[in-house]
């Protein structure tokens, strides 16, 4: 049901009810009817609901008729009526149109619904996460929120849910007493609306007032229903208010979010926003040699290196790739190879070509440095030509699949100790200068996009 056929259908019955009163009289309207809510129509049902059995059995078999008749001259098309029974505190019949209940809090609350896998001690650390990383444990290590609300936003697949459950086992282990929701932004929105449309059903502050933590997954998903985002805008004041943490992920930036208000962007990134960036080479070698231990398999260093070069799209992309190539080494009962992984993984490798060349390389580092294509592949020993062919070595060893001497022999025939002797030197150059890594990972993204 919609929210406009919502309203609509409030303002139907409501008049109805009258008509209804007028046809039953004053007694019986205020002892049966006026006790009913309207919780929607279901094709030829309208669904009502009742706070007893009794009440629900003696409007079904003494009014029912007259409550079809009255609701289908207004335009609706019912055949029969389904009650369903609800009261504060317990819920007698459980559907889908009932208000939130107690049974659907618990859901989010029990551990079950987080995946055992994503710990912290499963997550593998890098540049692109080790700040939003940082501020996951932070946050489930304090006892009192340290920063209201975490905001954590990347693109799909670099790891946000699995931070978040991470921070959920880790919340639990510190905090053994702490109550901890995780939820989608839909199933969230959706208990939001239901608490909205039945009074009867436990308020939403009331839902959360025992919780201490509550994360809301992708809400990317928020936007749009106007009207319930000023309430949700109070509520979310509130919760913060009474020092409920709160963490929220999303695809975007709190201001990138589309359709909702200035004013809920803006106070989403009040606490503290932590992106995840996307994955580097040396991120992704780790990912996966990280999960090939865990498989208990020897998955040799270069087929490793060759999905950490080819796959480039997200994490998750790569654990698949890795986990077809576990089922094939595992069924063949033999090592994989670098051609195996290339026949195995034919369509992922397709989807993830950004054809990243030798040449394409020296050309975006000439551009970069300012530095001359027939210099870079001279010999010339000018400083800055020198760190630029270096640089440009580098990123042929580690965004492409060529081999050592084959690079050489790109850079105008040289010998391949050359570029091993390059790429040491660059290596040490990104452990030991921030501003020549950050430097170097710009170039890197713009290959690769
Ligand atoms: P998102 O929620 O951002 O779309 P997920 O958290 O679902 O992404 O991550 C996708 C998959 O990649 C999961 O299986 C997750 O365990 C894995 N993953 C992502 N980042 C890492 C990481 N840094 N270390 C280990 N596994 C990771
Ligand atoms: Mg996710």
């Amino acid at each position: 049901m919609s929210d406009v056929s919502d309203v609509k259908l409030k303002q139907v019955w409501a008049e109805a009810l009258s008509d209804i009163k007028a046809s039953v009289g004053e007694g019986s309207f205020k002892t049966w009817i006026s006790k009913l809510d309207i919780a929607g129509i279901d094709d030829i049902v309208l669904k009502l609901i009742a706070p007893s059995n009794f009440i629900r059995d003696n409007v079904l078999s003494r009014f029912s008729s007259e409550i079809i008749r009255i609701m289908n001259s207004y335009g609706c098309q019912v055949r029969t009526i389904s009650i369903d029974v609800y009261n504060k505190n317990t819920t007698v019949k459980n559907d889908s149109n009932d208000g939130v209940t107690k049974a659907d809090m618990k859901e989010y609350q029990d551990i079950s619904i987080l995946d055992k896998r994503f710990t912290f001690k499963n997550f593998v650390i890098g540049k692109p996460n080790e700040f939003a990383y940082a501020a996951a444990i932070r946050i489930s290590e304090s006892e009192v929120p340290a920063f209201n609300p975490l905001f954590l936003y990347g693109g799909v697949g670099l790891g946000k849910t699995h931070l978040m459950h991470a921070i959920a086992w880790n919340t639990y282990h510190h905090f053994p007493k702490k109550k901890v929701i995780y939820l989608s932004a839909e199933k969230f929105m959706y208990l939001f609306i239901k608490s909205l449309r039945f009074k009867n059903a436990i308020s939403f502050k009331e839902m959360f007032r025992t919780v201490d933590v509550l994360m809301i997954d992708d809400v990317q998903f928020i936007g749009g229903k106007d009207t319930t985002q000023e309430e949700f805008f109070h509520t979310f004041n509130e919760l913060v208010d009474n020092n409920k943490q709160i963490i929220l992920s999303a695809d975007k930036s709190p201001s990138d979010l589309d359709g909702v208000e200035d004013r809920l962007k803006s106070r989403l990134g009040w606490g503290l926003v932590a992106d995840i960036h996307p994955t580097t080479y040396e991120l992704r070698l780790g990912i996966l040699q990280s999960k090939a231990k865990q498989f208990k398999l020897i998955i040799p260093d270069n087929v490793l290196e060759f999905l950490a070069v080819k796959i480039t799209s997200n994490v998750r992309e790569l654990e698949g790739a890795l986990n077809r190539i576990v089922a094939h080494s595992t069924l063949v009962g033999r090592h994989v190879t670098i051609d195996v992984a290339q026949e195995v993984l034919k369509d992922i490798l397709r989807t993830n070509e950004k054809l990243i060349t030798i040449d394409s390389i020296q050309r975006k580092v000439c551009e970069y440095y300012g530095v001359k294509l027939s210099d870079l592949i001279s010999s010339r020993r000018h400083k800055a030509v020198t760190t630029a062919r270096q640089i440009a070595m580098y990123l042929c060893k580690s965004l492409t699949t060529r081999s050592l001497p084959d690079i050489g022999k790109g850079f105008g025939g040289k010998d391949h100790s050359t570029v091993i002797h390059a790429v040491k030197k660059i290596k040490d150059l990104i452990a030991n200068d921030k501003a020549f890594s950050a430097d170097l990972e710009i170039l890197e993204k713009s290959l690769q996009n």
